[in-house]
């Protein structure tokens, strides 16, 4: 998917030293770039009955907004912990240094639902597997993930196809 990939700007050293920070605000602010992506996040899962996209804070959210409005779905919204107002589950998931909780309200799946789940990058997969999760206690069916970018070296991908979930990327970078 190199038009897409082409428009990715890597940062070095964000946010802190070792980081190649895979900056995806000049792939959105390109008309056809931005299109183009939320096409392909969509496509891979084309005959798959889907009843709400879930996007993961922050950047899933611009692109979980658009890819729920392309197949006609409900969004909800998968935040870091204290964000949401109503009523909600978490889930706690272990970063590399210290540990992170993701939230979603309690109301936003109802049982037997199929979701897919949409984020713009996926390393360790740590913040999906804990998405993935939350929306499986709630009853929630998850038939996939769509992420922009793979960091195939960190192994997120094989972590998510464990849990029985297909995963969509649609470039890879080497490294971390
Ligand atoms: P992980 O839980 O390790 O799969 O990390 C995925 C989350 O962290 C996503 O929401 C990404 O936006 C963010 N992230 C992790 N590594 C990077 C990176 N190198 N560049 C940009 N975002 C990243």
């Amino acid at each position: 998917m190199e038009h897409v990939k082409d428009r990715i700007r890597t940062i070095t050293d964000y946010p802190k030293p070792g980081i190649m920070f895979r900056d995806i605000t000049t792939l959105l602010q390109d008309a056809r770039g931005f299109r183009k992506t939320v096409d392909e996040l969509v496509q891979a899962h084309a005959g798959v009955r889907i009843d709400k996209v879930a996007g993961i804070e922050s950047r899933g959210f611009i692109l979980g907004g658009a890819v729920a409005h392309q197949l006609a779905t409900g969004f909800v919204p998968i935040r870091k912990k204290g964000k949401l107002p109503f009523k909600t589950i978490g889930e706690t998931y272990a970063l590399e240094y210290g540990e992170d909780v993701v939230e979603i309200h309690v109301d936003a799946v109802k049982p037997g639902e199929q979701v897919l789940l949409v984020d713009d990058l996926i390393a360790t997969g740590g913040t999906a597997q804990a998405a993935i999760k939350l929306i499986r206690r709630l009853g929630g069916d998850v038939i996939g993930c769509s992420f922009i970018i793979d960091l195939p070296e960190i192994g997120g991908r094989k972590r998510i196809e464990a849990m029985g979930v297909k995963v969509l990327t649609l470039c890879a970078f080497e490294g971390h």
